[in-house]
């Protein structure tokens, strides 16, 4: 506690009991295992905590995008199955063997890499097959797939444990695009049966999936954004009960009046109408507080919403809170509840044109994170 990076008054807080709800939640909604995502720093919450409480909670499977990340989570003792869904690197290959991570194989040219590494070893690689539906990202297009299915079924070097495509569009429910992926993938996943080789595991749902879409949950899901209490996209729907797992909060580090007509920050850009009251808060783009929300975004102090005025600097932003009065060190909610108001993260989001994916994952490692609940590492700071 006396690291000063700690009592920095900029903080994270992360609700482990709140992050083991949604995935209860999410269990019990879908009845087929969970692949939880933890990519990109656990979405901004921190990987391997988050690795950690889901390992407790018994999930059955984690999805990481980077084989690094896998590795990270690998050396930090955690033992559930750790599939990496990016597309793999040729050089990198023996790492996952190195590090027992399920390799996605996304060509047959891949598939050919990944035999090559793991007979070099005589250790057998875990691979789920990836089918592409519609995204045009990586993987074999289903209509062109049945002879990539047939080679992956008869390597020696392969097993198949799992076979997958990804929804472009499953965060509108009202998107007839995600019907034409399922079918497409169910009639790839029908070569299994045509060859008489076992079927693998079948997954498809992400988080918009998981929330609208009941037919694409098949073997397993693979929800990321959700199990965090945020919702993938304004046109989502809260079909499960999630809570919010990540706080932001500073705390006031100046309070000053200014008189009429003086402006405030970077550019000049913003200038009071009215002596004011303005107060700074130690946060800015450099901790990955978005500069678009300069004289755009909103606060909380003392149970209030109150406007960020002027451009968001690296390290700061005055907020205006006009007649009202704030001290020095008083809580400031960026995202998160205070009092009866709120700021989630869909909304600062929606305010500058983003999804809260990119929010979550842009706050960055100068920020500590603490972590709270009874799921968790007890109040424990990493
Ligand atoms: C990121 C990712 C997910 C999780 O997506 P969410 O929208 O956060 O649920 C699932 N599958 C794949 C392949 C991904 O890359």
């Amino acid at each position: 506690m006396s690291d000063p990076f700690h009592q920095r008054p900029t903080r994270i807080d992360v609700d482990l009991d709140a992050f083991a709800h949604n995935h209860a939640a999410i269990r019990a909604r879908v009845g087929v295992p969970v692949m939880g995502i933890v990519k990109a720093n656990g979405y901004g919450h921190g990987l391997v905590p988050m690795a950690g409480a889901l390992e407790r909670q018994g999930v059955e499977q984690i999805g990481v995008a980077f084989v690094e990340e896998g590795i990270a989570l690998r050396n930090a003792g955690i033992r559930t199955p750790i599939l990496v869904l990016g597309g793999i690197f040729g050089p990198q290959v023996a790492q996952y063997l190195d590090h027992d991570l399920e390799i996605t194989v996304s060509s047959l040219d891949k598939l050919r890499q990944v035999e090559v590494a793991a007979e070099a070893r005589g250790q057998r690689a875990v691979v789920h097959l990836k089918i592409d539906t519609g995204m045009e990202r990586i993987g074999v297009h289903s209509y062109s797939s049945a002879a990539f299915i047939e080679a992956a079924a008869a390597s020696r070097w392969c097993e198949i444990k799992g076979v997958y495509s990804h929804l472009a569009c499953a965060d509108d429910p009202t998107s007839p695009m995600t019907h034409l992926q399922l079918e497409c993938f169910l009639e790839a996943c029908a070569h299994f049966e045509r060859i008489g080789a076992p079927m693998p595991i079948r997954h498809l749902a992400n988080s918009g999936g998981v929330l609208h879409f009941p037919e694409t949950w098949l073997d397993m899901v693979r929800p990321g954004i959700i199990l965090y209490g945020v919702l993938p996209d304004p046109a989502s729907l809260g079909t499960i009960d999630l809570r919010p797992v990540m706080s932001l909060t500073s705390q006031v580090v100046y309070f000053k009046v200014i008189p009429e007509g003086a402006t405030v920050s970077y550019g000049a850009t913003w200038r009071s109408e009215r002596q004011t009251r303005i107060v700074t808060v130690p946060i800015g783009y450099g901790d990955g507080w978005p500069r678009a929300l300069s004289s755009t975004g909103e606060v909380l102090i003392r149970g209030r919403r109150y406007p960020v005025v002027g451009r968001v600097c690296m390290d700061q932003f005055m907020v205006d809170i006009g007649t009202d009065s704030a001290w020095n060190e008083d809580e400031v909610v960026l995202i998160g509840r205070q009092g009866g108001e709120a700021i989630s993260a869909e909304e600062v989001a929606a305010r500058i044109g983003t999804i809260p994916y990119e929010l979550l994952v842009g706050l960055n490692e100068r920020i500590p994170r603490h972590y709270q609940g009874k799921i968790g590492l007890h109040a424990a700071i990493i």
